[in-house]
């Protein structure tokens, strides 16, 4: 059977799509100090090697340099939060990421695909088959169930089977919509289909899940729900790449890249007691707003 876990090297993860492991928010804590007393150190592959990177636009009275030249790699298993001021290139790099456009310079690596010798067709191939997208809005078919959302990415490369379906089932499962699988998006809360949107991004097995705003338009509490469920699949060894300009957002993240004028600003690592603390008081206050509303 295809696994379904990230291919980090040597990875002891026993965890496939027919696991029963809930992902519900609360269990990441249980998680992370499990992963943390491995002490995981070995060197990993990388889900991207970003090098050189440049993107413009040519418009008919001038060229928009909106990426000049940004390099910097992302390991297997990382959790990147990309941060910038409007108009700094976060979108243009992560529709690069997402293989939705082409470098006009410099390398980009998915893995060991080199995604400037491509042609659209093999692009669109890598997008579909190997890239989980987390918009802002979801993106989902109204007129479809949970777990035929999930299969979407799926149909598009005719790999519809019923070990395929089954994992879609068990991927609705593990984002705590087990309940949920034959609701359409309208019957789900926000969190539910943001929920739904993650469980489809996770359905191909991708290089990385690449989350645009992916809190944007969410609550606080649905807010922690979704980085609850982030902190999940952090710990589970997937590659999470996601743009925000929400401090406190970036501040659950592993790693902050921030963009200023099409260039790599800075590239930092949060610090990890403080991000554990970051993580605690943010779902607390998240409980207490819940138990205010009366609803659990
Ligand atoms: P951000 O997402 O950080 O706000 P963008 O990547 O959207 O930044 O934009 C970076 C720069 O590139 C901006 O100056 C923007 O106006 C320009 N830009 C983005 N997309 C296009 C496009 N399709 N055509 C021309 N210019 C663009
Ligand atoms: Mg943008």
């Amino acid at each position: 059977m295809r696994r379904f876990t990230s291919s980090r090297a040597g990875g002891e993860r026993s965890d496939d799509a027919t696991s029963p492991v809930s992902v519900l928010p609360g269990d990441a804590a249980a998680m992370h100090s499990a992963s943390s007393a491995r002490g995981d150190t070995r060197p990993r592959r990388l889900a991207t090697k970003i090098d050189q990177l440049t993107k413009e636009y040519v418009l008919k009275s001038e060229t928009v340099r909106a990426l000049r030249g940004v390099s910097f790699d992302v390991p297997e298993g990382d959790y990147v939060a990309i941060m910038g001021p409007s108009g700094s290139g976060k979108s243009t790099l992560l529709n690069l990421l997402g293989c939705l456009d082409k470098p006009t310079k410099g390398r980009l690596l998915l893995g060991d695909d080199d995604i400037g010798s491509m042609s659209d067709d093999e692009l669109a191939e890598i997008r579909s088959r190997r890239i989980g997208f987390v918009f802002q809005s979801y993106n989902l078919i109204q007129q479809l169930t949970v777990v035929e959302n999930i299969q979407v990415p799926l149909y598009y490369q005719g790999r519809m089977d019923a070990q395929q379906r089954q994992r879609s089932v068990d991927l609705a499962v593990r984002v705590g919509l087990g309940d949920r699988l034959d609701h359409r998006p309208a019957q789900l809360s926000g969190g539910q289909q943001q929920r739904v949107a993650i469980a489809r991004s996770l359905v191909n097995d991708p290089y990385f899940i690449l989350a645009d705003e992916a809190t944007g338009n969410l609550d606080s509490v649905t807010t922690e729900e979704i980085l609850s469920l982030f902190d999940v699949l952090h710990e589970e060894g997937r590659t999470i790449i996601m743009v925000t300009h929400e401090d406190e957002v970036a501040a659950r993240a592993r790693r902050v890249v921030r963009l200023r004028d099409g260039m790599l600003h800075s590239d930092s690592l949060n610090d990890e007691a403080r991000r554990q603390a970051v993580r605690q008081s943010q779902r607390q206050a998240a409980e207490a707003v819940s138990k205010n509303h009366g609803d659990t």
